[in-house]
């Protein structure tokens, strides 16, 4: 097709790489059974509730879903203790940060601010849709500065991200200390957004110290992103909402495609919502796991970062193999983890908590492979 030539950023830029699935795996080691540990996804599966509500709800494939989801959105409103009118559901929360980008951010007038590294989405959309981005680095241990962070805000400014606790290395800052980059941000640019994805907050030890939307303040100018696809299981349906000022969610609802959250997703979602046993098994099973992995890799000499998410990044002992080199040394094990070259962190990796018996799998994976070197 000669003719069809994309915007000079579409040309730019490369299709996002997932981890790698189970099947890519099997198929390329010849292996019976492959262990997943490379996406967050929820090491109890999904919700029997859920998937239950999928199959009763099988027979409504042929219909569209009810327009604006006003069911999930009270669900959700009454779980956060917020109004219906605050809250916007999208097909995972990627496309409730595209919607805010596009809402917000004219194409070669205003520009994004988010931290480097962090989630490849924000820069990506923001770059999809000719918006500035401009980034500070984390500093050495993957904390936050926060003060260089609005350093970078400006009037041309219309969002700011921020990662809460942080992928890909599983750091928090204190609920305060967001509190305050709010207030700052008011202060300096009152146009300007405050996006605070909350993705894994709820795999905290203490959720409510770490984060602001279950604190019950909520500042006017700060959007909170949260996930179906982590804790609640359900990845593969695609299902993410936000709590925001009232305004914005109507925007929101103005620009979003109007069924970009299926009825199956809708439904399980409900089911899900109500399925405590499910829930609490979960967060039990990630806090547990979380421990052990990493006292684990510890005692073998690797670096591990404190975490508050289901996911531990880590670093090899020195001398010991390349983190590629360990990597594929997993898969030919049967065991995906996640390098972080993508994230330009090329000796990093990342591992998701496991079930109990993944954890010891990839625990006596590493040893095997630590004490090969
Ligand atoms: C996994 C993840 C999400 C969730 O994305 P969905 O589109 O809802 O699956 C959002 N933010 C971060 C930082 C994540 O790691």
């Amino acid at each position: 097709m000669p003719h069809i030539v994309p915007r000079p950023c579409i040309d730019s830029l490369k299709a996002y790489v997932p981890g790698l699935s189970i099947a890519e795996i099997q198929e390329k080691y010849a292996l019976p059974q492959v262990i997943k540990m490379a996406s967050n996804e929820n090491p109890l599966g999904a919700s029997p509730l859920a998937q239950e509500a999928v199959r009763r709800h099988a027979g409504s494939l042929f219909r569209y879903p009810q327009g604006g989801n006003p069911r999930l959105c009270t669900a959700l409103a009454q779980r956060h203790g917020v109004s219906p009118e605050q809250i916007v559901v999208g097909n995972g929360s990627d496309e409730i940060i595209d919607l805010l980008i596009r809402i917000l951010a004219e194409a070669g007038q205003h520009s994004l601010v988010c931290f480097e590294p962090c989630f490849s989405i924000y820069p990506i959309q923001g770059k999809i849709c000719g918006v500035e981005i401009r980034r500070h680095p984390l500093n050495e241990d993957f904390s936050f500065d926060f003060d260089a962070l609005l350093a970078l805000v400006d009037e041309s400014t219309r969002l700011v991200f921020v990662t809460a606790p942080d992928n890909p290395s599983g750091y928090c800052p204190p609920r305060h200390a967001v509190a305050r980059l709010a207030e700052e941000l008011a202060r300096r640019a009152p146009g300007c957004l405050l996006v605070v994805d909350e993705a894994y907050a709820d795999f905290a030890e203490d959720e409510s110290a770490v984060s602001l939307l279950t604190a019950g303040t909520l500042p006017e100018n700060t959007a909170f992103l949260r996930t179906f696809s982590k804790s609640w299981g359900l990845a593969g349906l695609r299902l993410g909402y936000a709590v925001l000022p009232p305004r914005l969610a109507e925007y929101c609802w103005r620009a979003r495609l109007p069924f970009s959250v299926n009825i199956l997703a809708e439904e399980a979602a409900l089911a899900a919502l109500t399925d405590t046993a499910f829930r609490q098994a979960t967060l039990e099973t990630v806090i547990e796991g979380r421990t052990l992995l990493s006292e684990g890799l510890r005692d073998m000499g690797c670096t591990v970062w404190p975490s508050a998410a289901n996911f531990l990044m880590f670093h090899l002992p020195h001398g010991r193999g390349t983190a590629q080199s360990c990597f594929e040394a997993l898969l030919a094990a049967g065991i995906i983890i996640r390098p972080l070259k993508s994230y330009n962190l090329p000796e990093h990796l990342r591992v998701s908590v496991g079930s109990r018996e993944e954890n010891r799998a990839f625990l006596a994976a590493m040893q095997t492979f630590l004490a090969s070197r």
